[in-house]
């Protein structure tokens, strides 16, 4: 079996250095792991006895109550986008804001952007970590960055064009819609892009190469959270097999979602994270519900950073249907291999004379007959997935999209 590659020798140590920090100036840790003598965590197993650090957890400490610094060392706070409840404040030392920079830079350069490119970044800017964090990794690597944040497609488009951007940040979704954009109006010779990096949600194989496509550009996913720095903390390379994460600043494993156990690499699972030099609100074993797996083996790329799968999709967005365990990247995943059907899909699950129904929309393409992607794509359901689906064909563009994250599973029978 293969090995955890992020779990290299010389790390306990730096793990054993962060909880002897955190039983010192952290709080929130001292009364989480209260009755744990953490001077006794040696091994790699003491340490994976550890209880997980849950986002409930950071929202009880709301809003200061994770900062493990005096406040005259925190510069900046963030905060997660939570749809729910209370959001979660992360405090962030100078350090803490620079280590993050650094690691974007590293992102921009894993992708091959240089200091003569134009960064467009569209995420937004605010509480949230995402636009000042595309940023900040930009001006690091010394490229020229144009930072619009989203919305206003037409200013976007000009300024593409105008100032010749050459590398777009944006979420699939936007990226997706600029695509289609560009193509409606005629305008794809006066765009000069050639890269794009693409964050903050799953997407699928189709809908990539549509971007891909119709954008011209080689496209990186890039990976990250707000409770853990922003996004910038890994991206895939031009081999497309997974993304490098900088594990020099971060410890990842992969558990089972259910029971906590770890997961070996190649399986998938629940990804969570420990920083490793974190000040302002350093994290154990926090709990992300991502869906990923650890890459096992070499890069062809040779970059001797340790990858993570694309992220599969939220353990949240996990749905039981009829017994059996569904999850966007499946759907995705059944509508790649259809001829006709496209990327974009939602799914509904109801509650219909006593008995669940989950109904697939997707999008086909021009010219598709409907009737007969339809029947596939049930037949590839029940195949794959082992339930028998509702298929409803929709055309290219009737499927919302957005700026931030699509929903692609709607649960209606709570
Ligand atoms: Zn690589």
């Amino acid at each position: 079996m293969s090995e955890n590659q992020f779990k290299r020798p010389e790390l306990l140590e730096s793990l054993r250095g962060l909880l002897g920090r955190i039983t010192t100036r952290s709080p929130f840790y001292r009364k989480k792991f209260a009755g744990i003598d953490l001077a006794d965590v040696r091994t790699w197993e003491d340490f994976e006895r550890l209880p997980f650090t849950e986002k409930a957890d950071l929202r009880e400490a709301y809003p200061l109550g994770l900062q493990a610094v005096p406040d005259e060392d925190i510069v900046r706070i963030h905060s997660s986008s939570g749809t729910t409840g209370t959001p979660v404040i992360i405090p962030y030392t100078r350090q803490d804001v620079e280590d993050w920079s650094e690691m974007f830079a590293r992102c921009y350069a894993m992708a091959g952007v240089t200091r003569t490119d134009r960064v467009h970044v569209t995420p937004g800017y605010g509480l949230w970590t995402a636009g000042i964090g595309f940023q900040a990794g930009a001006e690091r690597l010394g490229a020229m960055v144009i930072p619009l944040g989203p919305g206003n497609t037409d200013r976007q488009l000009q300024m593409m064009m105008d100032l010749k951007s050459t590398v777009l940040c944006a979420t699939s979704s936007y990226a997706l819609l600029l695509a289609e954009e560009i193509e409606r109006r005629g305008i794809r010779g006066k765009i000069h892009l050639r890269k794009g990096i693409i964050g903050s949600e799953r997407w699928g194989e189709k809908m990539r190469r549509r971007i891909a496509n119709e954008l011209g550009v080689q496209l990186y996913d890039i990976y990250g959270l707000t409770e853990i720095y922003g996004p910038g903390i890994g991206i895939s390379c031009e081999h497309e097999s997974g993304m490098h994460c900088w594990d020099d600043f971060l410890y990842f494993e992969v558990i089972d979602h259910h029971t906590g156990e770890q997961v070996p690499p190649g399986q998938m699972g629940e990804l969570v994270i420990t920083t490793l030099r974190k000040e302002g609100a350093p994290l154990v074993r926090y709990r992300t519900h991502d869906l990923t797996r650890l890459v096992p083996g070499e890069c062809a790329c040779g970059s001797p950073y340790p990858r993570i799968d694309t992220i599969m999709g939220r353990t949240d967005d996990m749905v039981k249907v009829k017994g059996v365990i569904i999850y966007p990247a499946q759907v995705d995943e059944v509508l790649k291999g259809v001829e006709g059907a496209s990327s974009e899909f939602q799914v509904m699950i109801d509650h219909l004379e006593g008995r669940d129904v989950m109904t697939v929309f997707f999008e086909t393409t021009e010219g598709a007959h409907r009737e007969g992607v339809e029947a596939m794509v049930r037949q590839r359901c029940k195949e794959r997935m082992g339930i028998t689906i509702v298929p409803k064909a929709v055309g290219i563009g009737e499927l919302p999209r957005s700026e931030k994250k699509t929903p692609r599973i709607f649960d209606n029978r709570y």
